[in-house]
């Protein structure tokens, strides 16, 4: 064996993968080459491996600066096979659930190539069953439970479902989404107006991958580019708020993110996009590490499609996970639209952010009012954010119920983010841990969504 006689990288730190051939925990080095942070992995059976984790190394090693400690939450599991084997939660897990996923069917009235679910056919749960489901949700989250994505499967296609989403509001849950592929949105109006019911509290989050047919053909197995309009035009017909759906695969739809983000921009009744790299796990052959989509990848091409209306630095790490997810808010003024984030120094105002997706301007405000009043430096780097964001506040937004200025804060908004799920060959333990998006699932756990879809899919306990 020949050995290398000079390291082609500069470490930075040490973690736990799993090796993608035989998902044994495999020990691994985070290293930055040039640009990229890549994980440079050994298993003992199948040897050495490299993947790219973010393709740039600035904004990863700059991300830290914005971390907060994981908020608590109940646990379902002990610890026995270590993780990710033990979900959960477990107690190793370090963070509650921001985002629950109740996947209320397995049926589907579409067959997509990526999907994680494997979906196609599969009995719907009993209302009763969501019911609990529902209220564990709830009593794991000390009653204080934040957003709810109603899912599958296809969850139109569950003959309840109305129902669910009916009960689901009446349970105390923040905000309910209903995830969609959109078909039943597109041909059934007469639905989408039952669901203008729940406005407020409620969205629809809408699978959109872009506009060519090639898109869909790839990733969805059929056209869709029409379908996809249509619900759009229905949503907006019946005042339903949006927030879009993309996932992005490498050389399908990553030329058309810039256009994604400008039609939801543009169009009435969307509030925001999430892109989101396609996984390696469900129906997905394995790829060249060098093809994977990345959140820094995402924001460049964001940055490089949009002529710059958009710049890198307009994109913050989440501080509930800044591993793992990317998001700005941009603010509709006079016609066009200024990210919040670039004017105001979050980093300052840390403790303030809580640990979740759902943004309460309200809350945040409070939060900063009662931290700025005192004299000391934090007191005034609060004070200064409070004025920062204070610039793109009318004054009559004062004066607005609770609920108006949330539809305010809903309207004159506009939210982009990128959320990169772990699958085996990307499997850095810490991020991991750090996962906030957890399927309930009918057996009362809370599985984070990357080990679920790794390795706790169809092995129910
Ligand atoms: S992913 Fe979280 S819940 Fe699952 S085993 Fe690891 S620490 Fe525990
Ligand atoms: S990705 Fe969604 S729409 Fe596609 S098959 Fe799976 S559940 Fe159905
Ligand atoms: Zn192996």
């Amino acid at each position: 064996m020949q050995l290398p006689c000079q390291k082609d990288y500069e470490f930075i730190e040490h973690t736990t993968s799993i090796c993608p051939v035989c998902l044994r925990r495999v020990d691994a080095k985070i290293v930055r080459k040039n640009d990229g942070i890549f994980l440079l992995k050994f298993c003992p059976e199948h040897g050495e491996q490299q993947e790219i984790m973010e393709h740039d190394a600035d904004y990863f090693l700059g991300r830290m600066q914005y971390t907060k400690p994981g908020t608590v939450s109940k646990i379902q599991t002990g610890r026995e096979l270590g993780c990710p084997f033990d979900c959960g939660l477990c107690p190793d897990h370090e963070q509650h659930t921001c985002i629950a996923v109740m996947e209320v069917t397995n049926d589907c009235d579409l067959k997509c190539p990526v999907c994680y679910a494997e979906s196609g056919s599969g009995d719907p749960l009993p209302l009763a069953r969501i019911s609990e489901m529902l209220d564990f949700f709830v009593d794991s989250e000390f009653g204080n439970a934040e957003i709810l994505q109603i899912s599958g499967g296809e969850p139109t296609t569950h003959p309840e479902i109305l129902d669910i989403i009916r009960l689901a509001r009446s349970k105390p849950i923040k905000y309910v989404m209903l995830n969609t592929n959109g078909l039943r949105l597109a041909t059934d109006e007469a639905f989408v107006k039952e669901l203008g019911e729940f406005v407020g509290g409620f969205e629809i989050y809408l699978q959109f991958d872009g506009f060519d047919e090639s898109v869909y053909r790839h990733l969805r197995g059929r056209p869709l580019s029409e379908v996809k309009q249509q619900a759009v035009r229905n949503l907006a017909k019946h005042k339903i708020p949006v927030t879009l759906v993309s996932s992005i695969e490498r050389g399908v739809n990553d030329h058309e993110i810039g256009r994604i983000v400008e039609f939801g921009i543009r169009t009435d009744g969307i509030r925001g996009i999430n892109f989101q790299p396609v996984a390696r796990f469900g129906r997905l052959p394995a790829m060249e590490s060098s093809d994977r989509v990345t959140v820094t990848g995402i924001i460049g091409s964001i940055t490089r499609q949009m002529n710059s209306m958009l710049k890198k630095e307009d994109f913050l790490p989440l501080p509930c996970n800044v591993d793992r997810v990317s998001i700005t808010y941009l603010h509709k003024s006079k016609g066009s639209f200024v990210p919040l984030t670039r004017n105001l120094d979050i980093r300052k105002c840390l403790p303030a952010v809580k640990n979740t997706f759902r943004f309460d301007p309200e809350e945040f405000l409070q939060d900063l009012t009662d931290r700025a009043s005192g004299s000391c430096q934090c007191c005034s780097d609060y004070l200064g954010a409070l004025k920062d964001f204070s610039k793109f506040i009318p004054k009559s937004f004062y004066l607005k119920s609770r609920a108006e200025k949330i539809q305010y804060v809903s309207e004159n908004t506009f939210r982009i983010s990128i959320t990169s799920f772990v699958d085996a060959h990307n499997f850095d333990m810490k991020s991991m841990q750090k996962e906030c998006v957890h399927v309930i699932t009918p057996d009362l756990r809370k599985i984070p969504f990357s080990a679920y879809n790794m390795f706790h899919r169809n092995r129910p306990r």
